[in-house]
């Protein structure tokens, strides 16, 4: 049901890792990379440092994309089934997690814009269908929720409504006319977000994104008259704050304290996330934060979800990385 936070049969979130290329700095502190993809699923560390008893060596994910790969591949591999599912009416979610720097928002917004595009071909092309696309972005900031199609940046509030479930308190959703007007809105948050950034420095390493597509749907001769085969479903897609806002903590097993400089939607996302990847039933904390409460209908139960978790290869980011990839390995 929808208001219920316990999981029934589920399907499984698909984990996958991205190692992103050496970066300039990086490359000029020569700094050097510790990992490597063997195969289409380990990733291994390969360099011999002081710590490494910590670490085991090889770790295997659904999918592990290195260097070379590039964000179409990792759309086409990992994302685009997730991303198609909402077509028929099934809501999914598409996750990047991973420190900052680590190639998010790079891998993120490719895979926006290639899943939009394959979502709007289908919707077009098919004869059997009429669709309707709905787009709406927010951002979470210190557990306050803000509308990215929106220059008003007062929070908005989050109703709980017995059909739909969490429900966002006055969003903006605009009906997509067609691509050239998703390319508009999605210039839109892009320029909303880069106004957070610059009156708050580390404001994107802080805050998560989410950029919602609501597809509708009725078959042809239907169409209005609001018979049964009508077929709503949303697909979002996610880039979260910087994960060194949570591993800590959620590594330590440390109590989340208000006021402290953790990031409460991160953590509650990661206790979701490794509640729901067990496939067990019991109490999944969905409405402890902003981000879980808003995306609960999309994540576990029925719907898709896919994560990508970035790393960067250098060895001084070789922490953040292993506790991103414990953050997977639960995940899995
Ligand atoms: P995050 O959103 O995790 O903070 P970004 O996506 O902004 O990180 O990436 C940091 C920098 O690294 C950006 O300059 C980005 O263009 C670059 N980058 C990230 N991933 C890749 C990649 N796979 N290949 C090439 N450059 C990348
Ligand atoms: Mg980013």
């Amino acid at each position: 049901s929808i208001s219920g936070d316990v999981a029934g049969e589920s399907e499984k979130i698909h984990v996958s890792i991205r190692l992103r290329p050496l970066n300039d700095k990086e490359m000029v502190k020569n700094d050097v990379s510790d990992w490597e993809c063997i195969s289409a699923t380990t990733l291994i560390f390969k360099s011999s440092m002081p710590d490494r008893s910590m670490l085991p060596s090889a770790f295997t994910f659904d999918r592990v994309f290195g260097p070379d790969s590039g964000t179409k591949q990792v759309y086409e591999e990992v994302a685009k089934e997730v991303a198609l599912s909402v077509v028929s009416g099934v809501n999914a979610s598409i996750f990047a997690y991973g420190q900052t720097s680590s190639g998010k928002t790079y891998t993120m917004s490719g895979i926006t814009e290639y899943a939009m595009a394959d979502i709007f071909n289908y919707t077009y092309q098919n004869q059997e269908r009429e669709f309707v696309l709905k787009f709406s972005a927010i951002e979470i900031y210190n557990e306050a929720v803000r509308d990215l199609l929106s220059s008003d940046p007062s929070p908005l509030r989050l109703l709980d409504d017995p059909e739909r479930g969490t429900i966002i308190d006055k969003l903006i959703e605009e009906t997509v006319e067609d691509w050239n007007h998703l390319q508009e809105l999605l210039s839109i948050c892009e320029a909303q977000r880069h106004i957070g950034e610059t009156a708050l420095n580390e404001f994107s390493s802080r805050s998560h994104q989410i950029l919602r597509l609501t597809v509708e749907s009725c078959a042809r001769e239907n169409f209005g008259s609001g018979n049964l085969s009508t077929l709503t479903a949303s697909l979002n897609f996610v880039d979260l704050a910087g994960s060194e806002r949570a591993s800590q903590a959620w590594s330590t097993g440390t109590r989340l304290k208000e006021g402290s400089h953790i990031n409460r939607s991160l953590l509650t996302l990661s206790t979701v996330i490794r509640k729901l990847s067990k496939g067990k039933y019991g109490h999944i904390p969905y409405r402890e934060s902003k981000l879980t409460r808003i995306l609960q209908n999309c994540l576990g139960g029925n719907a898709k979800t896919a994560i990508i978790c970035t790393m960067s290869p250098a060895r001084c980011h070789a922490e953040q990385s292993r506790n991103t990839l414990m953050f997977a390995s639960c995940a899995k």
